[in-house]
């Protein structure tokens, strides 16, 4: 009797001699098998997963593999809530596996997964217990620890956090001065520190200027809103960070908080409730622009063909696709199209769930990083322009117009520097 894999001899039931209406089934071809024992699974480590709180739906998947195809790791690396759950079962203890740091939480598997395997609330959740054993990358601790000791992930002094505001080359009042206004906005990290993301604070506080609109800023009052530490595993300090936000909030009269990114948007809508902070509506700049743009007086034709790439964290995690196109669409000269993977099928760049500081150890994994793989989709389109609405995205994607030897090809811009562009110089 010959062996099959992974069954026990014991449990194979084979006939010598059997003929069946006259046919000869005997030996292997009437072979039937009991029970199936497979010895590669391993429950323990399943279980330990499943355990966390959070974690549980870890456990509903049954191997379909619709996840495997739509997952943004999976199309340059080897990944994808199937994968993740195979290898666990066969011996993986995902508390010291890189798994646990790939995703990016883009949520693009939970949109097709039939079991509702959630790995929004997986990730964070088993991140948050490698974190307590010390388990984590040293570029992400870094940034914990940046974020502990300055209140932002780049380590820059929060004193200077409103510093930006003097190349705006228009006034940009403080809440602490102002006490109420109709919009509080909330600038964020990138947009406060880092040179690109300062362009497109600079380009919105135009634009919310040449609009009369009543804002007011935290300035030096702000810290980071922390989601993105919130899903890298840091529930801590998120929640610190969260307080001394929501603190902030009710020191003032504001009918909405504005905000520039999409991280911010998720974090107050649905995280900051949870710790107190459900009295305000939070709304991102393209929502609130897209009604408005024809008073901005555009009348500079910029003549260029430009593709939009859906952040993560305003589409598919908050259901606005519209908005961004919507002020595109409103730009005179600009000839909008599409990538391939758009919408509620978007392509991550890589940035969210705390992806932003693991590029170092992603490299390890990956055939190339996701911003690569989004940007040369970019130049497929024959795009000009990268347009983009998220600060983390700028950044991301300009090193990755250099380091695919596509520089002179392809610009990246958030829309709002686009919408001043065409607005033309000042008076
Ligand atoms: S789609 Fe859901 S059930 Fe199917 S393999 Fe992926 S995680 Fe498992
Ligand atoms: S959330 Fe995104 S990156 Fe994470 S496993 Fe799902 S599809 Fe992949």
């Amino acid at each position: 009797m010959s062996k099959a894999p992974n069954v026990d001899p014991e449990r194979i039931i084979e006939k010598e001699h059997v003929i069946q209406e006259g046919m000869d089934i005997s030996g292997h071809w009437n072979r039937m098998f009991e029970q199936r024992v497979i010895w590669d699974y391993t429950p323990e480590l399943l279980e330990k997963v499943t355990d966390v709180e959070g974690a549980e739906s870890f456990g509903w998947c049954y191997q379909c593999a619709q996840c495997i195809p739509v997952c943004p790791v999976d199309i340059v690396g080897d990944y994808g809530p199937r994968k993740i759950f195979r290898r666990v079962q066969t011996g993986q203890d995902l508390f010291e596996s890189s798994d646990t740091w790939q995703c990016t939480t883009c949520m693009n598997c939970l949109r097709v997964c039939p079991k509702e395997v959630d790995m929004i609330q997986i990730m964070p959740a088993i991140r948050q217990e490698a974190v307590l054993q010390g388990n984590v990358p040293a570029e992400l601790q870094e940034v914990f620890q940046k974020t502990v000791d300055y209140g932002n992930p780049l380590g820059e002094s929060p004193k200077k956090r409103a510093a930006w505001t003097k190349k705006a080359g228009c006034d940009v009042p403080l809440m602490k001065e102002k006490k109420k206004a109709d919009y509080l906005w909330f600038v964020e990290c990138y947009p406060s520190y880092h040179p690109r993301g300062i362009d497109a604070s600079v380009a919105l506080a135009r634009v919310l200027n040449h609009l009369s609109v009543d804002y007011g800023i935290l300035g030096a009052d702000e810290k980071c809103s922390c989601d993105s530490q919130r899903l890298a595993g840091e529930q801590g300090l998120f929640e610190e960070c969260a307080e001394h936000n929501i603190k902030q909030f009710k020191r003032y009269k504001a009918k909405k908080v504005l905000v520039t990114d999409p991280h911010a948007l998720n974090a107050f809508r649905h995280e900051y409730p949870k710790l107190g902070g459900k009295f305000f509506e939070t709304i991102h700049y393209t929502t609130f622009l897209q009604d408005r743009m024809e008073e901005l007086g555009m009348t500079h034709e910029l003549g260029v063909k430009v593709t939009f790439h859906d952040p993560c964290y305003l589409g598919r995690h908050n259901g606005e696709y519209e908005a961004p196109r919507n002020m595109l669409k409103s730009i005179p000269g600009v000839d909008l199209t599409e990538m391939g993977r758009c919408r509620e099928n978007s392509y991550c760049c890589g940035g969210g769930g705390g992806g932003m500081w693991l590029d170092g150890h992603m490299s390890d994994h990956v055939a190339m990083r996701l911003s690569e793989q989004r940007v040369i989709e970019a130049i497929e389109t024959g795009a000009d322009v990268l347009a983009v609405c998220c600060p983390l995205e700028v950044s991301r994607f300009e090193d990755a117009v250099k380091s695919t030897d596509n520089e002179g090809k392809l610009v990246v811009k958030d829309i709002i520097e686009l919408v001043v562009e065409s607005m033309g110089p000042e008076e």
